[in-house]
């Protein structure tokens, strides 16, 4: 799967918000984002009149950036989404939501959903017990995620759990600190995506 291997912070000045993509550095004056707050590139700075399939388009990136998501897969999470009962849109982000690169990051296990998705992908997590190295893995009510037991031990993974000590779960998750593992309570809810996106435009942007 192609996957974008340029400097990571193009994408926040290109979408003009921050993505949390580099953990720490994100919190800090040295986030790209708050000393460019422009878009890269030669034409960056100049004056932008941008159409609405321009700004439809820009609400799909910006969703794919926040969770790391390819074309081709998020083409088919809407198309999941649209089979779905319920609201075509909330259900495409809760969708993104319920990936399991996503859960170990909201968890705490990762300190930026790409640190998460290494994990994953280097077999350090279990759901309900198997281990599972795909960060495009949906979880489901009911799941537990959990750090294997030689995960447990590693000094790169104390650390990041020593650094995400008290930060806040979202309430759809319930964090087992000792066992160091995640019960998903229930799916994620639209009102728990606390990110500033508009749904409809990445509906209107298939719908054509
Ligand atoms: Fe985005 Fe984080 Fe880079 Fe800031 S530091 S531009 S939030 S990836």
């Amino acid at each position: 799967m192609a996957r974008y291997t340029g400097a990571v912070c193009r994408q926040c000045r290109r979408e003009g918000q921050k993505l949390f993509l580099k953990g720490d550095r994100c919190y800090s004056d040295k986030c790209a984002i708050a000393r460019r707050e422009y878009a890269p590139g030669q034409h960056g700075q100049g004056r932008k009149k941008i159409s609405e399939y321009g700004l439809q388009l820009r609400e799909k990136q910006k969703v794919k950036r926040y969770y790391g998501i390819a074309e081709k897969q998020f083409a088919h999470y809407f198309e999941l989404a649209s089979k779905k009962s319920g609201i075509v849109g909330e259900n495409l982000l809760i969708l993104c939501e319920s990936r399991l690169d996503n859960v170990c990051y909201r968890a705490g296990f990762g300190m930026s959903r790409p640190e998460a998705r290494q994990l994953v992908r280097h077999g350090h997590f279990t759901v309900n017990g198997k281990k599972v190295n795909i960060p495009s893995y949906i979880i489901k009510e009911g799941d537990v995620i959990a750090l294997t037991d030689k995960s447990k031990d590693s000094p790169k993974i104390k650390a990041v759990l020593e650094a995400n000590e008290g930060k806040t779960i979202p309430a759809w998750l319930d964090l087992d600190s000792n066992a160091h593992s995640v019960k998903v309570t229930s799916l994620a809810k639209r009102e728990d995506i606390e990110y500033e996106i508009n749904e409809t435009l990445i509906v209107e942007l298939y719908s054509k």
